[in-house]
């Protein structure tokens, strides 16, 4: 039976990402869209908030969340009263309190709560893990530097209180290198450079270590012009592996650099196709590890006032 899907947020992600791959997918139907704005997809019943889609009656068994993180808990909640299944975009919530909040109401009610981590299905990144597991790892280096004003262009949300400012990009590398490391990370130290105008980091350096000692040090910046960087270089006993362009494209020692049929869709295809065999199956997937370490950043760091950023 195909899953009646709602999408609930429908800006960039829900358009450039969500839509296409579930309309798609033969293992969900798109059955109504909810977001402020009130511009849906023609043929699709769209609603303004949740309530009004639960007051509809219309049957929905799915819901994917893809509202900025601060507001995500609350539609999350509602989603799950009604015994809907949940699919979290990432971050999962602006808080790990909220996310144990959501794993328990989920278990109550039986529903699957997926927390997406999409970089992780990046062509380059089961690669680099293997690669990686027959290795000794001596260092890691990761530089995620972008441009806000193209990529979030008037998301005023990313620079509030729970919008996590550049950790938003930053928390894609997290999720790839806590996936491809073997062993557990934790912060060490961390510089937040938080402009006197807003709320959240547009910079940091974050020096993080595995429980064999093997050092991770991350350089994040927003401000990015030019050429921009999603780049993981991690220094081993072989040599060193480069997994580039946000994991799609990944060089080892001696050869060539690989990108494996990196499709536009391919990691939101597979995010669905997991969400269909969670819900198929009767499970939940809720892994937490990078907003740990986000929030620990934030707990440990330095918090430095910067010059005022505008767009
Ligand atoms: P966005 O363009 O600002 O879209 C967010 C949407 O959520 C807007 O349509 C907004 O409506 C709606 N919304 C806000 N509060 C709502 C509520 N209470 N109920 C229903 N809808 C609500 O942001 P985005 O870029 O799509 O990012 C959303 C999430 O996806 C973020 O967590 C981000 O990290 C993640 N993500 C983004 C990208 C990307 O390339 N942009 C990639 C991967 C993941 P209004 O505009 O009317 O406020």
């Amino acid at each position: 039976m195909t899953i009646r899907l709602a999408m609930v947020g429908f800006g960039k992600i829900a358009h450039d990402q969500h839509l296409p791959v579930a309309q798609a997918s033969p293992a969900f139907d798109l059955a109504a869209t909810v977001s402020k704005d009130g511009k849906g997809v023609e043929g699709t019943p769209h609603f303004s908030d949740m309530a009004a889609l639960i007051d509809s009656g219309i049957a929905v068994d799915a819901v994917a969340i893809c509202t900025p993180p601060q507001v995500r808990r609350a539609v999350a909640l509602q989603a799950i009263a009604q015994g809907w299944h949940v699919f979290l975009e990432k971050p999962p919530a602006s808080t790990l309190a909220e996310v144990a909040v959501l794993r328990t109401a989920a278990e109550e009610k039986r529903v699957s709560l997926f927390t997406s981590w999409h970089s992780r299905f990046a062509p380059g990144v089961e690669p680099a893990r293997l690669w990686l597991a027959d290795r000794e790892i001596r260092s890691v280096t990761v530089t995620w530097r972008e441009d806000v004003r193209v990529w979030h262009p008037e998301q005023q949300w990313i620079w509030q209180p729970g919008g996590f400012g550049v950790f938003d990009p930053a928390i894609n590398a997290l999720s790839i290198i806590t996936h491809i490391l073997p062993r557990p990370l934790m912060v060490e130290e961390a510089d937040l450079d938080v402009p006197a105008n807003l709320a959240a980091p547009i910079a940091a350096r974050v020096s993080l270590r595995d429980t064999a000692g093997v050092p991770v040090a991350m350089d994040l910046d927003f401000r990015q012009e030019g050429p921009q960087s999603w780049d993981i270089m991690v220094e081993t006993d072989a040599g060193t592996m480069t997994l580039s362009k946000g994991g799609d494209e990944l060089s080892l020692p001696g050869g060539a650099p690989t990108s494996p049929n990196a499709g536009p869709h391919d990691e939101y295809a597979a995010l669905y196709a997991r969400f269909a065999d969670l819900i198929a199956s009767g499970a939940s997937d809720v892994d937490v590890t990078p907003l740990t370490l986000v929030s620990d950043a934030f707990l440990c760091g330095r918090h430095n006032r910067v010059e005022p950023f505008v767009e």
